[in-house]
């Protein structure tokens, strides 16, 4: 069975090691520890071909963190869907939002198996609020909200967190999932979103996206005014600074790196491990190729 398809009621999947996977390749970028050498090699050639782009994943994440806190800060969201989570790092969703407002519920989306397994263990809820993890491929968006109804009361504002997972999804398909997602959430509802761009940065990210077209991923780069039309096709307004690149998305002093990794793997992945905070401060346009954008359901 293809291990990158979903399953929804057939046996677990196994985790394929022999190829590698987006979830284990962005926690090689993160100082991770739960990939395999054949993700670490997808990483150092992605490196290769953009030896800054470590940089796109540490102020992904950021976003994610500042996105999420201003939605449970400010717009007072208690709900939020996390489709593509990711293997857990630090400030996963339900910490950030529970950090704010303890009860919040979250919900957590992903089809990768290794993820499934550490989500299930680490992803917990503190005792006020609830957390749970779905098994689900985005390219099957009904699936997704049947069983996040069962945590998340869908007649009250979710925030719809997409958050570096579009670009593994095609264009025929991509527009149609988030507009059937937005759907189903009511007026006063939110979706974060960020997506890599060949707009800031086209030489490099061209050849990052080769390496990864070679080891068979899908990604689709998008350029703003596709990004865009994520939002105007679901009717979404987009709220302040509208869509830019993800370090001018709110900045705040606070920058944070993930934790200290494991020494020792393969050389062309050196800069991750030696990554500083100054080093995710003293970005450049030129070293970030992910559009970063939230918007609101009228
Ligand atoms: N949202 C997190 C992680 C991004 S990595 C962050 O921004 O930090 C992208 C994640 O999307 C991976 O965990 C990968 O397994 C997941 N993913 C990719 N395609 C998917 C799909 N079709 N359905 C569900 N999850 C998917």
């Amino acid at each position: 069975q293809d291990p990158g398809a979903p399953a929804p009621d057939g046996p677990r999947r196994k985790i394929d090691t022999s190829r590698a996977h987006p979830a284990r390749v962005y926690d090689v970028f993160l100082n991770g520890k739960n990939h395999y050498p054949v993700d670490r090699e997808a990483a150092a050639a992605a490196l290769a071909a953009n030896p800054r782009g470590y940089l796109d994943v540490r102020h992904n994440r950021d976003f994610l963190r500042r996105a999420v806190g201003s939605l449970a800060a400010e717009s007072g969201i208690r709900q939020f869907l996390d489709i593509g989570t990711g293997l857990p790092t630090e400030q996963n969703v339900h910490q950030i939002a529970q950090h704010i407002a303890p009860e919040s519920r979250i919900v957590y989306v992903d089809n990768d198996p290794v993820v499934l397994a550490h989500a299930r263990a680490l992803l917990t809820s503190g005792p006020d609020g609830a957390t749970d993890y779905i098994d689900a491929d985005l390219h099957d968006p009904a699936a997704i909200l049947r069983d996040a109804a069962k945590t998340l009361d869908l007649s009250r504002p979710v925030a719809l967190v997409l958050v570096a997972i579009l670009h593994f999804v095609e264009d025929d398909k991509a527009y149609d999932i988030v507009g059937r997602l937005v759907d189903a959430l009511p007026s006063g509802s939110y979706v974060a979103l960020s997506h890599l761009t060949e707009d800031l940065n086209p030489v490099q990210i061209g050849k990052v996206a080769r390496t990864y077209h070679e080891r068979g991923f899908t990604f689709v780069l998008r350029s703003r005014e596709r990004v865009l039309k994520f939002f105007t096709d679901s009717g979404l307004e987009l709220a302040e600074p509208g869509i830019v690149p993800a370090h001018h998305w709110r900045p705040d002093n606070v920058a944070t790196v993930p934790e200290t990794p494991d020494a020792g793997y393969l050389a062309g992945l050196d800069a991750i491990e030696r990554t500083k905070y100054a080093d995710i401060r003293d970005v450049t346009d030129a070293d970030i190729n992910v559009y970063a954008a939230l918007a609101r359901k009228p």
